[in-house]
């Protein structure tokens, strides 16, 4: 089922054979957490690779495999793609080691984004669990870039220890610059001094205008079930709360049906998808 045509989550087609690898040169790494690093890469042709915050790529890693990994970017830097990962398994472990100077393949950008811009004029409430910042970090510097035309912008982030945070350079920068940002964690250490228990706990501190409030939502499913309720029982409409799903995923581009979901095909109807399309999906893992 492709995307529908005129809707503002529609993506920039990707230039080029969608399943043809483009070589990319790892640039930089940055080691995230204990199992999660942020790569910058860069084209060895030189193009710039265009992506809509929510987009993902098919990354390859040659000779071990590819998966899909969001981009984590800024989009106003289409010549730097910035990918989160995280080790779980064959082909992201490999992803994990990579060193500046490797190259790695790429074919994207695909699916359909946040809509981000469909916030402009309103509030935005971003909620983001573990890993799902990563996909989230593009709305974040996207509503900086223009902050002057959304109202309040909330970022509420729950991690499962301060030590599996990410980003934890930015989160100071993001609210010195207009945006409200609160942290929680499941389990503190001895360091930390803030919130303790799951990221819906954060809401009630979120000022927003529940009839002008878009709500981006990425993380385990149960805590989006969760966090998308609450935004709902806050007032905001269904249909301008919006989660990320992740599904498995061979071909990104609508041919194989690996990542079907009932009527939705993860890769190209998602894998951002409206509360009002999605919600009672949620709970199915695969068909
Ligand atoms: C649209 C989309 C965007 C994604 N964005 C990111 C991202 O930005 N960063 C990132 O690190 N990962 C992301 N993922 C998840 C990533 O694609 C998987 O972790 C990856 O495919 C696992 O492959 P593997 O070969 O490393 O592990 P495998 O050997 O295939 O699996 C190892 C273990 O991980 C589990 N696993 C497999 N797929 C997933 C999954 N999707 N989520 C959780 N556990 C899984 C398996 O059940 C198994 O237990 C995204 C997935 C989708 C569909």
């Amino acid at each position: 089922m492709p995307a529908e045509s005129g809707t503002t989550l529609l993506p920039p087609a990707p230039a080029g054979d969608p399943m043809v690898p483009r070589p990319v040169r790892v640039e930089s790494v940055r080691r995230e957490t204990r199992d999660t690093v942020t790569m910058d890469l860069r084209a060895l042709d030189g193009e710039g690779l265009v992506f809509a915050p929510g987009q993902f790529t098919m990354l390859q890693a040659f000779g071990v495999g590819e998966v899909p990994i969001s981009i984590s970017g800024d989009p106003a830097r289409p010549d730097l793609l910035t990918h989160t990962v995280r080790d779980v398994g064959g082909v992201t472990g490999s992803l994990c080691r990579v060193e500046p100077g490797d190259l790695l393949g790429v074919r994207g950008a695909f699916g359909r984004g946040w809509g981000v811009e469909d916030g402009r004029g309103g509030d935005v409430v971003v909620v983001a669990g573990g890993i799902g910042l990563a996909p989230l970090r593009p709305v974040v510097l996207a509503v900086l870039a223009e902050r002057a035309a959304y109202g309040r912008v909330s970022v509420l982030y729950g991690a499962r220890s301060p030590a599996e945070m990410l980003f934890t350079d930015e989160l100071d920068t993001w609210t010195a610059a207009g945006l409200d940002v609160h942290v929680i964690v499941d389990v503190a250490d001895r360091s930390w001094t803030g919130r303790v228990g799951v990221v819906t706990e954060l809401l009630p501190d979120a000022a927003f205008d529940p009839d002008r409030t878009l709500g981006l939502v990425c993380g385990p499913e149960l805590m989006m079930r969760y966090a998308a309720a609450a935004l709902t029982d806050r007032g905001v409409e269904p249909g301008r709360v919006r989660v990320s799903v992740e599904r498995n995923m061979r071909c990104g581009i609508g041919l194989c049906g690996h990542c079907q979901l009932r009527g939705h095909l993860v890769c190209v109807d998602g894998p951002v998808f409206e509360l009002d399309r999605i919600g009672p999906l949620l709970t199915v893992r695969e068909l």
